[in-house]
């Protein structure tokens, strides 16, 4: 029923009480676009996109892990090549996979915090937003011995209770200037092609070994081992997040 006919055949005074509703749902509006939007249109000045050029190298950061599966063969992988590289943890996967966790720090990688249980933070509320940092943080911490520095938001999503929590805890915030794939599958062939083709000095590589999308480890490691080709064939030099940013200077 549309409001207009509640207004005229309710008693009197539920006109008022329709346009208090109607007040609310605009202030709630305001004030989720603040929270949300708002904090979301800050993000590019506090996060870092991509590395500083001159150097030719490119970090290649592994997100939505740990995968029992799927994470050990990447290790392997990686080490056969000698690549060290920066992993985005979940927190419930984490706690879930500490052995795994563990081998990936173990290996020479950077571990960073994905969150505990990967929400989209302009969902949550405040306190629901800051507990998935911090709980993310302490899980990592108490496996690895050590909170991580390093923040990824999923989906790059943030609200302003997560960015005041960002702050608090004095981490960095880290996206990505290139995505194996986004939110629709790629094939292994089609991965390859974007990454080469977008390709930069100074290059984040987004790239994910667990699901996420369906299928995501498999046509991940079929793609890795040309796309390391690809990136020693141009000279670049794939090393962790931390190292790409130099992390004592500030964001651009
Ligand atoms: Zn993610």
């Amino acid at each position: 029923m549309g409001e207009g006919v509640a207004e005229e055949a309710g008693p009197p005074g539920t006109g008022l009480t329709v346009h208090r509703v109607w007040w609310a749902a605009g202030a709630g509006v305001v004030a989720w676009t603040a929270y949300a939007w708002g904090a979301q249109c800050t993000l590019p000045a506090v996060a870092w996109r991509r590395g500083p050029r001159g150097r030719r190298r490119v970090a290649l950061t592994f997100d939505d892990g740990p995968d029992p599966e799927a994470t050990p063969r990447l290790l392997r992988l990686l080490a056969a090549r000698d690549i060290r590289a920066t992993f985005f943890l979940i927190g419930e996967r984490a706690a879930r996979y500490p052995d795994v966790t563990r081998a990936i720090a173990d290996a020479g990688h950077e571990v960073g915090n994905h969150t505990w249980r990967h929400r989209n933070a302009w969902l949550l509320t405040p306190a629901t937003a800051s507990r998935e940092i911090t709980v993310g943080a302490r899980i990592l911490g108490d496996i690895l011995g050590q909170p991580p520095r390093l923040f990824r938001p999923p989906w790059g999503i943030v609200n302003a209770a997560s960015l005041a929590t960002v702050r608090r805890l004095g981490l960095v915030t880290v996206l990505w200037s290139i995505q194996h794939e986004g939110l629709r599958p790629r094939t292994p062939a089609a991965q390859l092609r974007h990454v080469s083709d977008h390709l930069h000095d100074g290059a984040i590589i987004d790239l994910h070994d667990a699901p996420g999308l369906p299928g995501a480890p498999d046509r991940l490691l079929a793609t890795m081992p040309a796309l390391l080709d690809a990136i020693e064939h141009r000279d670049y030099t794939a090393v962790p997040v931390g190292e790409l940013l130099e992390l004592s200077s500030s964001p651009g």
